[in-house]
């Protein structure tokens, strides 16, 4: 079986290539010759992980999946959520973004937030979601220097230190989006 995962990043493919069983060859966007700027245009991650699949299946054909994630502060009503790429700009500057959430929670007591993965999948003609949470606190410094995004500033519910300072290995155990892979896996493996 082929599918595409609608996605620009590399190590996101491969990732997930050696998750799954031999019989499930997974193709990037360049591999379909693919080289779209897909629309990221809807206000939640259902709505994007939907948009992209569907860009992928109605302009090439293939059976796919795309997946979008955010990272949601409560005390923040759910920010930065959907934008948290873009957070402090179009540019994507995690540091910039990072600066943003600890400005804006400078002296607030609640610093509950979650990471949420949505993964969407178009197989057969029918489309299926699966989703992904990890909880956790937003510290006041950054800390660590691994992974990326908002690593350095989450530390996840049982935990003392960031996602920043965790070996990717540790992190892959407890991650909002290994969550979200390991129930399309789950399901792929039984199609
Ligand atoms: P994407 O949908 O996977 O591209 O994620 C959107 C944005 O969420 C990224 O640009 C990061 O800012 C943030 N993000 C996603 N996953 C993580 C993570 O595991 N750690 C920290 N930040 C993340």
């Amino acid at each position: 079986m082929n599918l595409v995962f609608a996605t620009n990043n590399s190590n996101k493919v491969k990732e997930i290539q050696t998750l799954l069983p031999e019989s499930i060859s997974i193709l990037s966007l360049k591999d379909i010759n693919c080289f779209d700027d897909i629309p990221e245009t809807q206000n939640t991650l259902e709505g994007n992980s939907e948009q992209k699949a569907d860009f992928v299946k109605n302009n090439f054909g293939n059976d796919c999946f795309a997946d979008d994630t955010g990272l949601f502060i409560e005390s923040l009503n759910g920010e930065p959520g959907v934008y948290s790429a873009r957070y402090a700009g179009k540019d994507g500057n995690a540091q910039a973004n990072i600066n943003k959430v600890l400005t804006k929670l400078d002296g607030l007591k609640n610093r509950n937030a979650h990471f949420k993965t949505v993964i969407c999948l178009i197989i057969n003609n029918k489309k299926y979601f699966f989703e992904g949470r990890v909880d956790g606190k937003i510290i006041s410094k950054e800390k660590g220097v691994d992974g990326f995004g908002y690593d350095p500033i989450f530390v996840p519910n049982d935990y003392d230190i960031t996602f920043a300072e965790m070996p990717l290995s540790e992190k892959n155990k407890i991650s909002h989006r290994a969550k979200a892979v390991k129930k399309l896996i789950e399901f792929l493996t039984q199609v």
